[in-house]
């Protein structure tokens, strides 16, 4: 499965001058929620990351993403795997489970998010499910930004990868691209503007 293939099918790996929520600057930006938009692709990716979980032999209880980016991907991801289905959200910035959502003694929990960057959120929505008494086994992403090291990839990981090294990453894809200060983006050089994605309505 050409899994970069598909993203640039559906308008999810734009190309360009983009300024990042850092500040960076890009020739590429991902748009995950593209992937997703059309629900036979986001059955076919969650069926494909949950093919390579199951082959891992890791056993989970539950999926829990963090809300908002991680939804569809958790969903999706859940139901390829036949487990249960939760999300943690954001509370005046601090993640929490609500909802009525209950968390066992022992369950085991993948977290699932539909990119992995340095995996922030996911660590966030990790430590939730560890305080209500889960355990975490594993993360899971659709894509993988490349500063994290996945499952079957030889990408090294980088120094502000978040996630532990004791559990196992599965994602899709390394999507790995360069990003540059302002002053040293060479697309800037050239005379382009760098434009916040999303900043066109979408
Ligand atoms: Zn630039």
């Amino acid at each position: 499965m050409d899994v970069k293939q598909i993203y640039i099918d559906a308008d999810a790996l734009l190309e360009g001058h983009f300024k990042l929520s850092s500040g960076n600057h890009s020739q590429f930006y991902l748009q995950s929620a593209k992937v997703l938009e059309n629900p036979k692709t986001a059955k076919i990716l969650a069926q494909a990351l949950a093919s390579e979980i199951k082959a891992s032999g890791l056993e989970i209880d539950t999926v829990c993403a963090p809300a908002l980016g991680g939804l569809i991907a958790g969903f999706a991801l859940a139901s390829a795997l036949d487990v249960r289905s939760i999300f943690a959200e954001r509370v005046n910035g601090e993640m929490s489970i609500r909802r009525g959502f209950e968390v066992t003694k022992g369950e085991r929990v993948l977290i699932c998010e539909d990119i992995i960057t340095t995996g922030g959120s996911a660590m966030e929505a990790a430590r939730v499910i560890e305080s209500l008494g889960g355990k975490i086994v594993g993360i899971a992403a659709l894509a993988n930004r490349g500063f994290c090291k996945r499952e079957n990839s030889n990408i090294e990981t980088k120094p502000n990868c978040k996630l532990p090294q004791d559990i196992p990453f599965f994602a899709l894809e390394d999507f790995t691209f360069d990003i540059y200060t302002p002053d040293s983006c060479p697309l800037c050089k050239d005379g382009s503007q760098a434009i916040k994605p999303g900043s066109r309505g979408n």
